[in-house]
């Protein structure tokens, strides 16, 4: 289990620290594909990059923590918040936008494989055992084995991803975080990627948690999602019963944005753009965009709080709901 505790996270600038994820508390659930959706600037990226401890200087975190707890190969395992880096690929993989982030442009495939592996799932096999354990995976990937000897400039931006999947889920680890893992491709490409990303959770039962501006890859993959709004965590549910009840306005407004097959009304964005982070306004960060704000929205912020069965928003319009 992923618990997000009270987490607040900040960029450090001259002008103060901007306030990127304020006050995140909810939980991502063993063997689930957990989605963090909203506009961009929203602190979805934020978010997943302290989930993965990447906390070079100016991201800092002020408050709460981010606790992991589960179980590999029968042993129990334990991180927090400034140590998840030494279980980086083994127990917690990163899967970025864009593969060449991560992937060493001038080193081959085969060498980013053999130094991602530690020794000790090594043991005694000699290099070439390990790379032939690392072509049957790429295989089963659709990558053929003569990928390893590639650079990654020699590859498509597809390939490069499957190759960059493929590095992180070799070890089998029990997190996997993917950062708008699609963005960058085409459409067909795109959704090769999210089938492989969706088997290879099904198939090691392990936990993803998605990012993506792009409720279509949601609603095709993910169990359940978090809409975030300006740092803020506005709903979490269940990715269906979200798209077919959204309860915060918001969430509602953004479905309802999303174009329809048979469908030919003309669909219009949520109007406005969200209040800077570095100067937030009081009350709800939605108010100034929603049109069911009342004034109590303007000046006290609503609680995120359980609003019905495994249901959580944080709007004045649900305090009545009892969960
Ligand atoms: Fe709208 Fe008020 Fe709910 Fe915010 S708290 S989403 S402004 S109704």
């Amino acid at each position: 289990m992923i618990k997000v505790d009270h987490l607040t996270a900040s960029y450090k600038t001259l002008d103060g620290n901007v306030v990127a994820v304020e006050d995140a508390n909810f939980e991502i659930r063993d063997n689930e594909i957990f989605g963090v959706a909203g506009e961009s600037g929203c602190g979805k990226s934020t978010l997943l990059k302290v989930l993965y401890d990447i906390l070079d200087f100016p991201l800092q975190v002020d408050a709460g923590r981010v606790l992991f707890t589960g179980e590999k190969n029968g042993q129990p395992f334990s991180l927090e918040t400034g140590g998840v880096r030494k279980a980086w690929w083994n127990h917690i993989s990163y899967v970025p936008q864009a593969a060449m982030s991560v992937l060493n442009p001038i080193a081959r495939l085969k060498n980013q494989f053999l130094d991602s592996i530690p020794p000790e799932d090594r043991g005694r096999e000699t290099k070439e055992q390990t790379l032939d354990r690392v072509r049957a995976y790429l295989e089963e990937l659709n990558l053929s084995s003569e990928t390893l000897d590639a650079y990654p400039f020699q590859l498509s931006g597809g390939m490069r991803q499957r190759a960059i999947i493929a590095l992180a889920t070799f070890m089998h680890p029990s997190v996997i975080l993917a950062d708008e893992p699609t963005t960058a491709l085409d459409v067909v490409v795109q959704r090769g990627i999210l089938m492989l990303l969706m088997k290879l959770q099904k198939a090691s039962r392990n936990t993803m948690v998605l990012v993506s501006h792009d409720l279509g890859v949601h609603y095709q993959i993910t169990d359940r999602i978090g809409i975030m709004y300006s740092g803020r965590m506005m709903e979490i549910g269940k990715t269906v019963d979200l798209f077919q009840n959204p309860k915060h306005p918001y969430t509602a407004m953004l479905i309802d944005a999303l174009p329809r097959v048979g469908d030919k009304r003309q669909r219009v964005g949520i109007p406005g753009s969200p209040p800077p982070l570095r100067n937030p306004p009081p009350g709800c960060r939605f108010a100034a965009r929603c049109p069911k704000a009342k004034d109590v929205c303007r000046h006290d912020a609503p609680a995120f709080r359980e609003v019905s069965q495994g249901r959580y928003a944080a709007c004045h319009l649900l305090e009545g709901e009892d969960a």
